[in-house]
């Protein structure tokens, strides 16, 4: 890998070839972004720019020049050069370091701590405007306040054009979220410097009337590891860098699919400021694209609960940026492209929902500060109606030519925003004003959440997660009545059946108990709760073949909470409460005396109480039970010998309700000792398993974090631990997982050291050795000898190719479409402990629509069945037999009609002599299974379903005197998939009791 290492900054300086410049010529477009002639030019400084540049195309009349300032210190006096050169990578603490140098030593710069990450890093936002400006903030924030939430106005449409007069607009940017994108926090640097000491008219008007709100890092666990990646690099030149195998402490780039769940502390740092300043742009800087696709206009289908004025918005605003970028003669802008923006997951669409503007640019980047030579696919460089002066394909580029980019593109967008501010804040009032109107417009009206009948601890999740998307949550003080439209199939009375597909709306009355759940529609941020709370349909015959992410989401689906869409207006008159604080921890404990009960309705929280109290006698009990007028599902837990205080302050932190019973009741039960946990990972990628230790911490379950690398290396793992977790890695094959990468080369370290203090979680000498044919054998031994092995997607597989799920496949060959959907499942097996506290019925996140089959032997070899049956040719119609002439006729052996998730069944002849035929107590238990074709898509995409209808997803399988539980869906994903949580939480608790009894085998 080539490196250019800059010559030492004052050398450089003072060759007399840099020694003076012109002014950069001015053509009549560039007049509008005239300089001050008056102001100096920081000769040193500018020198860099361009000896950094690597064609004077990629650079603009804007940025290929600093102006100097005799007291505000530039980007160079903490980074030892100027922003983007080459070999120069700052951590987060530097780059604070010179937002708070330009604080101290400008009236026009504030700095400001907005919060700390997982690993307890700063976080902060800097704030950019005239002296004047940042003076009066508070008042401006308090009129903006008001366009924001027009209630507090009476919807008074000349109120708020006044306020709009006296206020001036905030626009965020924020940096780096995507680590190995690492150009932003420098461009970021010097964009605040050039706004703060700038005395070009343009930057004049721009300070004058608007604050620039920057948060240059986003992710600063991530930035503090790519850093000390890029140091390693430049000290070993010419080797293969590790790969940034941990971004954020839990998650890669998914930190930018977090905007519904709010699961990561950036997401809620971001929004809390993004709306605690009423800030009406959220601009998300990224890199992967050349030169600069400001993605704003994207492609469709767009997101169906935006204001279509932010449509509008984001074309005015997208196609402005283009053509100023287009003028200045820079290649490669364009704002049209393969985004589509149909998902509200991305950071910049916490603007989106809460009535802003969401904006993102994908500048070229080369993942550190090298200049390099790129070569760039046809797709990239091919002129389209949209790119007419596309990139180049072949180009050097330089981390100076990305920080031009970024910087022009904001410069130009911002200077077109400042110039138009009055008509951004009438749309962002109007926004906020159509929010609080949709019940009388777009409707619903409200959403309800039953208080009761439902999982207590899952109903909490979301109504937490409500509260941090700063949506208000009301509670019926009186029971309500509504007549409620629901839509229906219209059906043929006489003999019931479907004669047509016409839907019907049909009145439906409906009461609500008092202490309901009511999420309002009028309210300034209804868009949000309707976007979460609704379900998507993603036509499979839209234009768009490639959606983007995930084309479902509905979180009553995936958080498993029944949720009844109002559209009766009337019901907001009815009598209710605000809820304070709908994140609040909300579990109770009834009754009295030494015994406690906690009912398992696919509690997502009892597992982690198991740990809480450690030192409780807890037992679960094996059958449903009734006590103190409650009825308690199989799986509930029995407390006993616990201090009455924390078990009450444990409950409550668990949001469920408990009760307190005089003795044990009679059912059987069965201790439940804490099981010993490992979560294994591989140096391949660690985001996707990322999500289910985010789960794991979040409800204190304990557990040891080691990697496919440690069980190639140590046997005995039954002896250390019950259950071990191999959570999905993402379309890993099982040769990845034991192999690992290719042994060729150096070796690629991941260890904290002075060189790389940040390169933490998880540690190793060498990155690329996999699991192992060792560890392959110490997992099997596990599991044979009474452990559980959790696996789910690309693990399950693995788990199946690897022999240790007798009778279990991947439903291959299935010509279905889906693209992160959520789709319908029953259960199967209620006397299974995975399934206890869940109804018949459970939605699940499905990314690619994989499926199980299973069968009676370890082979996947053909049976014939009842369905491959087609009769000869020979006497009788259709339905009768053929017989031979001259002849008895003989019977033949009826053949088995299996359901699609059942095994089919062998004869004798099939099963004699046949080694591959699975033992009783082996054979394989399908615990839950798709649904058929009703009821199968849920929300977001399906195409082909017939190919995965009724077939298994959840299968304990049985190896040994173990049990590998295996997931065709991901049931922990995003923080969004709640209501599947339990599933692996019910079989780690019951680890010891999976088996098939033991009579059977
Ligand atoms: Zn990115």
């Amino acid at each position: 890998m080539k490196i250019r290492r800059c010559l030492p900054f004052l050398l450089l300086a003072s060759l007399p070839f840099f020694a003076a410049f012109p002014a950069h010529a001015q053509t009549a477009i560039s007049s509008a972004y005239a300089r001050d002639p008056q102001q100096a030019v920081d000769q040193d400084y500018t020198a860099h720019i361009r000896k950094y540049t690597t064609e004077p195309y990629f650079n603009s009349p804007l940025t290929d020049y600093l102006p100097a300032s005799k007291t505000v210190p530039t980007p160079t006096k903490v980074l030892g050069d100027v922003s983007g050169a080459p070999g120069m990578l700052p951590y987060a603490e530097d780059v604070y370091k010179y937002f708070r140098l330009l604080a101290a030593s400008s009236p026009r710069v504030k700095v400001y701590t907005i919060g700390r990450t997982e690993e307890g890093r700063e976080m902060i936002a800097v704030a950019i405007a005239d002296e004047s400006l940042l003076a009066k903030q508070k008042d401006n924030d308090a009129r903006l306040a008001k366009l924001a939430d027009p209630r507090t106005i009476n919807l008074d449409d000349k109120v708020a054009t006044d306020l709009v007069k006296q206020s001036f607009p905030v626009y965020y940017i924020t940096g780096t979220i995507h680590s190995p994108e690492t150009g932003a926090p420098t461009a970021l640097m010097e964009l605040a410097y050039r706004l703060a000491v700038d005395d070009s008219p343009y930057i004049k008007y721009i300070r004058s009337h608007m604050i620039v709100l920057i948060t240059p890092v986003v992710e600063v666990d991530g930035r503090d590891r790519m850093v000390d990646l890029y140091k390693w690099h430049l000290a070993h030149p010419g080797q293969n860098w590790p790969h940034l195998v941990y971004w954020g402490h839990y998650v890669a780039h998914d930190n930018n699919r977090d905007a519904m769940g709010m699961t990561l502390d950036l997401t809620r740092n971001v929004l809390n400021t993004y709306l605690g300043w009423h800030a009406q742009v959220l601009h998300d800087l990224h890199e992967s694209v050349p030169f600069l696709y400001d993605n704003t206009v994207g492609d469709g289908p767009y997101n169906a609960w935006i204001d279509p004025i932010l449509a509008g918005e984001w074309a005015e605003i997208g196609w402005n940026n283009v053509q100023q970028m287009t003028e200045f003669g820079m290649p490669g802008v364009f704002t049209h492209g393969d985004f589509d923006t149909w998902s509200p997951g991305y950071l910049m669409f916490l603007a989106a929902m809460h009535n802003g503007i969401s904006r993102l640019y994908e500048t070229f980047g080369n993942g550190g500060a090298d200049t390099e030579k790129r070569i760039l696919g046809p797709e990239e460089y091919e002129r389209t109606w949209y790119k007419q002066n596309p990139p180049l394909p072949v180009v050097e580029w330089s981390q100076r030519n990305n920080n031009n980019y970024e910087e022009t593109a904001l410069l130009t967008t911002i200077s077109y925003f400042a110039q138009n501010s009055p008509q951004w804040l009438e749309n962002y009032y109007l926004k906020a004003k159509r929010s609080i109107q949709k019940p009388d417009s777009s409707g619903p009206a409200v959403y309800v959440i039953s208080a009761e009948g439902q999982s207590a601890s899952r109903r909490a999740e979301l109504l937490r997660v409500l509260g941090l998307q700063h949506v208000e949550v009301s509670r019926l003080t009186e029971a309500a009545t509504v007549t409620n439209k629901v839509t229906a199939k219209k059906t043929d009375d006489k003999d019931g059946k479907e004669k047509t597909d016409a839907k019907v709306d049909v009145p439906k009355t409906v009461t609500f108990p008092a202490g309901s759940y009511v999420i309002r529609m009028d309210q300034p941020y209804s868009r949000i709760a309707d976007a979460l709370l609704d379900r998507q349909y993603w036509a499979p015959d839209d234009p768009q073949k490639h959606p983007y992410d995930d084309t479902g989401w509905s979180f009553p689906d995936l958080f498993a909470v029944p949720t009844v869409r109002v559209t009766d207006p009337s019901i907001l008159k009815a009598k209710m409460e605000t809820v304070a604080d709908p994140g609040a921890p909300s579990g109770a404990l009834s009754g009295s005396g030494d015994v406690i009960a906690i009912n398992d309705g696919g509690d997502i929280s009892l597992l982690g109480l198991r740990y809480t109290l450690k030192d409780a006698k807890i037992s679960v009990a094996d059958a449903a039970f009734d006590a103190g007028g409650k009825h308690f599902a199989a799986g509930s837990l029995v407390i006993q010998n616990a201090s009455s205080d924390a078990v009450k302050a444990a409950i409550k932190n668990a949001d469920v309700e408990a009760m307190s019973l005089g003795s044990a009741p009679s059912v059987a039960m069965h201790n439940a000792p804490a099981p010993r946990i490992a979560m294994m990972h591989t140096w391949g990628g660690t985001q996707t398993e990322g999500w289910w230790r985010e789960a794991l911490d979040k409800l204190h379950v304990p557990y040891d974090y080691i990697s496919t690398q440690t069980v190639s290396h140590e046997g005995g793992l039954r002896d250390k631990y019950d259950v071990i977790i191999f959570a999905p890695l993402g379309r890993s094959s099982t040769q990845q997982i034991v192999n690992g990468m290719p042994m060729w080369g150096n070796a690629l370290p991941w260890q904290k050291t002075e060189l790389t203090p940040n390169l933490t979680i998880d540690s190793t000498e060498d990155m690329r050795p996999g699991l192992g044919l060792d560890g392959v054998a110490h997992l099997q031994e596990f599991v044979k000898k009474g452990g559980l092995l959790i696996t789910s997607e690309d693990t399950a597989q693995f788990a199946i190719e690897e022999g240790m799920a007798p009778g279990v496949f991947v439903n291959r060959g299935a010509n279905v479409h889906v693209v992160g959907s959520v789709l319908g499942a029953q259960f199967v097996d209620h006397k299974s402990p995975v399934a206890w506290g869940y109804g018949d019925s459970l939605a699940v996140y499905s990314a690619d629509g994989m499926a199980f089959t299973v069968g009676n032997m370890t082979v996947p070899r053909h049976v014939d069945t009842q369905k491959d049956y087609h009769r000869a040719t020979g006497r009788g119609g259709p339905e009768e037999e053929d017989i031979p002439q001259g002849r008895t006729a003989v019977e033949p052996e009826p053949l088995p009609s299996p359901k699609p998730w059942e095994a089919t069944p062998l004869n004798e002849e099939e099963a004699r002599d046949n080694p591959y035929v699975i033992p009783e107590q082996y054979k394989p238990d399908v615990i839950l299974r798709f649904t058929s074709s009703k009821g199968l898509l849920l929300s977001g995409l399906l195409e082909g379903g017939g190919a995965i209808e009724e077939k298994p997803i959840v299968v304990d399988a049985h190896y040994g005197d173990g049990n590998v539980l295996l997931f065709a869906n991901n049931p922990i994903y995003r923080g969004e998939t709640i209501g599947s949580y339990a599933l692996v939480f019910n079989a780690i608790l019951n680890f010891d009791h999976l088996a098939k009894p033991a009579a059977a085998k």
